[in-house]
Order: C-alpha cells, then sequence, then structure tokens
C-alpha cells in the first residue's frame, strides 16, 4: 500500500488538506506510523507542516507557549519550564521523547497522554488553527476536529515549583507505559491552606480527565493527612479506569487513592 505525504507552508493549509479526508496529520508518528505499519487501511496518508512557529517554545514572563510541533525532549531542555520536566520526561524512553510531540501527546489515547494529563492540571489553551480551547474543551471534543483544524500550540501559566506535582506509576522503571498518572497545581495560602487546585488523571478513562470531587474536597484543607483524607476518598469518582496488559481497570481504581496520597503529601 502506498501513503501519500503532503508537506504544506502553513499550518491553515495543513488543516484544509485534513478536511478532504483520509489523511492523519503526521506529528512525531510515533503512534500515526505505527498504527500504518500494523496495518490501519484507515489511514490513506500523512499531512504535515513545515510552519517553524509549531516547533517553537517561547517563554515570556510567566507565560508559555509550546508549538505543537516541539517534542518532549525539547521541553526537557527548555531551562525555564524546569518545573515541568517531570512531565515530559515521562513520555517513553530518550528515542520516543525525541520524536514525540505535545500536538500528538493532546490526542494520544490512555494509556499515553502523560504530558496531557499536566497540561490539564495546569489548565492549559490549546491553539488551533482556526480556534482556541480551553485543555478541557478540547478534551471532552478531541475527535471532533471539525471548524478548528489542526493543533499548532499550547500555552499556560509556569507554575511556581512548590505548587506543581507530577507522578507518573509504571511497571517497568524508568520508560514503562503508564497504570497511571496524576499531575496537581495546589496554591495554598500564608497558614498552608488550599485556596485551589487543578487535578488531572492518566488513564482513569480514555483521556486524560480532572478529579473534581477531588479538587472540591481539597479546597480549604491543609495538605495534612487529615486535611487531604476527603479528596483521597473521593480521588475515583467520576473515574472509569481502563484495562489493558499493563493493569486491570480494578487495579487502577483501587491503587490511585494510595499514589494520590503520597503526591499530595509528599
Ligand atoms: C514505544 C512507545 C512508548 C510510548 N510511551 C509513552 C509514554 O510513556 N507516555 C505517553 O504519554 N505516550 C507514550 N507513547 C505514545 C506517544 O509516543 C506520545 O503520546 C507522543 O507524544 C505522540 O506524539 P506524536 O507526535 O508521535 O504523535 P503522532 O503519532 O504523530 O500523532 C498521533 C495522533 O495525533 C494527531 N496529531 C498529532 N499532532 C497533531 C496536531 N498538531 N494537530 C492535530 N492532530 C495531531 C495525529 O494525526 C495522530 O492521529 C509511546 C509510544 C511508543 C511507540
Amino acid at each position: 500500500m502506498s501513503l501519500a505525504l503532503s508537506t504544506f507552508a502553513s499550518a491553515k493549509e495543513a488543516s484544509v488538506a485534513l478536511n478532504e479526508g483520509g489523511a492523519h496529520y503526521l506529528g512525531g508518528g510515533t503512534l500515526v506510523v505505527r498504527a500504518v505499519n500494523e496495518g490501519d487501511i484507515a489511514i490513506t496518508g500523512y499531512v504535515r507542516t513545515t510552519d517553524p512557529a509549531l516547533t517553537k517554545i517561547d517563554v515570556s514572563g510567566q507565560r508559555a507557549r509550546i508549538g505543537a510541533s516541539a517534542t518532549m525532549a525539547s521541553i526537557a531542555r527548555c531551562l525555564e519550564l524546569e518545573t515541568i520536566w517531570r512531565a515530559a520526561k515521562a513520555v517513553g524512553g530518550p528515542a520516543i521523547r525525541n520524536m514525540a510531540t505535545v500536538g500528538g501527546n493532546l490526542f494520544a489515547p490512555a494509556p499515553y497522554g502523560d504530558f496531557t494529563v499536566a497540561l490539564l492540571a495546569l489548565g492549559a489553551t490549546v491553539h488551533c488553527a482556526d480556534a482556541d480551547l480551553s485543555i478541557d474543551d478540547f478534551l471532552a471534543d478531541r475527535d471532533n476536529s471539525s471548524g478548528r483544524g489542526i493543533v499548532t500550540a499550547v500555552s499556560f501559566d509556569i507554575p511556581a515549583a512548590d505548587s506543581f506535582r507530577f507522578l507518573k506509576v509504571s511497571r517497568v522503571k524508568p520508560k514503562g507505559v503508564s497504570v497511571l498518572s496524576i499531575a496537581t497545581i495546589i496554591d495554598t495560602d500564608a497558614q498552608g491552606v488550599v485556596a485551589n487546585a487543578r487535578i488531572g488523571l492518566g488513564c482513569m478513562a480514555d483521556r486524560p480527565i480532572r478529579a473534581r470531587a477531588a479538587e472540591a474536597a481539597l479546597k480549604g484543607q491543609p495538605l495534612t493527612k487529615d486535611g487531604i483524607a476527603q479528596a483521597v476518598a473521593v480521588i475515583g469518582e467520576g473515574t472509569d479506569p481502563i484495562t489493558d496488559p499493563i493493569a486491570s481497570g480494578w487495579y487502577r481504581g483501587e491503587v490511585l487513592p494510595v499514589h494520590f496520597s503520597r503526591l499530595l503529601l509528599s
């Protein structure tokens, strides 16, 4: 089977070509090329763009904008993004990180999408060729690309080192696929009481999801064993953990509170 590879100078042109159907956008190719190699005949070609803006990482003050074609390796080399390196370095091994893009990670089905779990906790904005969306709205509707065009970048406020936490649980260290991943942004006041919390979970549904019940339960509480008890009790609310060769959904659901509690108290 032959596959057409069409290259465009701009994201807009690539979006138009994708709307014609059949072809898939080619990011780093770690998933889409594998799908073709495994015999996915629904993919009839690749569309890509050489627009240099898509590989750029811009940091202005506390705001970061990462082009959709920036790789996990390039994020892990960017000194201004040090507080979120842990999430980029959680994606595969070095060879995968050299290819895996931010844009592709947004579309990766569970058990993948570790960096997107972090973006969800960060409350990122997803910039597309024809629209800007909150990451919550983007993920809720990510299978429907009509009207938004390809993803061109993500942007977010760079968190303070002590407000961002990320944990990936895997069976094979250091580069195994996730049993689950958790990212949190927790802002505390001068008394150490939680003022705001955003929590992203990976492998707890077909895509990264927020733990809204736990976010609400943390508000007004100190990050102590007693203070987090209610959040730990409800962390699994609204989840539907996946079952795959790495772990059953039951197991993922059982160990989530344990790892969540450890992350909060770490
Ligand atoms: C051996 C191996 C290990 C892996 N380990 C991990 C891991 O530990 N954690 C993890 O999160 N992932 C992992 N992955 C999955 C994958 O490598 C990453 O999720 C990666 O970030 C996907 O990015 P990509 O650019 O390679 O995606 P691609 O394969 O290029 O694309 C994936 C999908 O996203 C679409 N897409 C890509 N970019 C855009 C865009 N800009 N706009 C619109 N659509 C787009 C493509 O059309 C395709 O449908 C692993 C993969 C492999 C093969």
